[in-house]
């Protein structure tokens, strides 16, 4: 009888059949082994979750009370016949991938990830694997982040000129990991940071475990007064164009995420001003990562599955695309 592959794509999510637990499964199992806390790949209604000990904060916070054992990076856990570990994915403070050996077969899943330091997540660490599965949100060649500090240039830039115009800047970033990205790069010296109640949450969450990330003021749901003069504001996407907008007077809007390489899609979401700047890894990340693992068999999941599998493909490796649910952070705006 053929052995079972490590890793199998299930319905319920991605299955291993050696050690009985899915990874980041999107309908209810017994265990679940979760990448990271966004809520496209950690779902709540999982009897028993296993997670770093990054993680667990805000997954306490976004899933309740939840069964939740942790792991620190690098640490194993032997689950049934398969040993379990997890290793910097780069992606939001605490996220990993997924290692799952059987027999000496060694499978990785990256869940979300990138290469580009920020300064706030654990460092990306390429893991040596026969079979790497991996996301492929911005897996176009058009997609090549640029220089970070560049970018915080152009945010702090826009935040003065704003002022000076009378206007007050309004910026969207999601409110776990790029919010706080944002914040790291902006310069408190301009003015006040003011936060949605969504983002000061997770803000809060990541300062607790760590994260030295400016004083940011929440604005509350009811709270009347205009803003300090020379706030910015930061709220997730879907405040932007919202009622709770109107409180901050004349505004300049500004978004922050990959996406923004695209004019069509800049121009769709109505921004003033659009800032490169993902969490996801660029085209070239995307590839000098899979060249690192070494990998002789690789699973495209979320984003551009197939074009990037075919180019893959096209270069003598052994790729397919499997279909999952991962909406993706970025990626479901669209
Ligand atoms: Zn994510
Ligand atoms: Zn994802």
């Amino acid at each position: 009888m053929a052995r079972r592959p490590v890793l199998e794509f299930t319905d319920r999510g991605i299955h291993c059949p050696a050690g009985g637990f899915h990874v980041d499964p999107w309908r209810p199992v017994d265990r679940a082994v979760i990448t990271h806390g966004h809520a496209d790949h950690a779902r709540s209604g999982h009897a028993r979750y296993l997670a770093t000990a990054g993680s667990a904060p805000i997954l306490r916070q976004r899933l309740g009370d939840i069964v939740l054992d942790t792991l620190r990076y690098g640490e194993t856990r032997q689950i049934g016949d398969a040993r379990v570990s997890f290793h910097p994915a780069g992606h939001v403070p605490g996220s990993a991938q997924i290692r799952v050996e059987v027999a000496g077969e060694v499978w990785v899943v990256s869940g979300d990830y990138k290469l580009q330091a920020d300064g706030l997540s654990e460092p990306f660490e390429p893991v040596r694997c026969h079979a790497f599965v991996t996301e492929s949100t911005f897996g176009l060649p058009v997609f090549r982040w640029p220089d970070p500090a560049q970018v915080a240039q152009e945010l702090n830039g826009w935040w003065r000129d704003s002022i000076a115009s009378g206007r007050t800047p309004v910026l969207g970033a999601y409110a776990l990991g790029k919010a706080q990205r944002v914040l790291s790069m902006l310069d408190p010296g301009i003015g006040p940071i003011l936060t949605h109640g969504a983002i000061e949450t997770s803000t809060e969450v990541l300062r607790r475990q760590g994260c030295r990330l400016p004083q940011t003021f929440a604005v509350m749901p009811d709270a009347q007064p205009r803003p300090d003069p020379g706030a910015l504001v930061i709220a997730p996407p879907a405040a932007l164009g919202s009622a709770w907008m109107r409180r901050f007077g004349p505004v300049s809007t500004g978004f922050a995420s990959g996406w923004m390489m695209l004019r069509g899609i800049r121009r769709r979401r109505a921004m003033d001003r659009g800032f490169v700047l993902s969490d996801h890894a660029d085209w070239p990340g995307l590839n000098l990562a899979i060249g690192e693992t070494g990998a002789e068999k690789i699973f495209v999941t979320h984003g551009y599955t197939d074009i990037f599998a075919q180019w893959l493909r096209s270069r003598g490796i052994d790729a397919d695309v499997v279909t999952t649910e991962y909406a993706g952070d970025e990626a479901q705006q669209e």
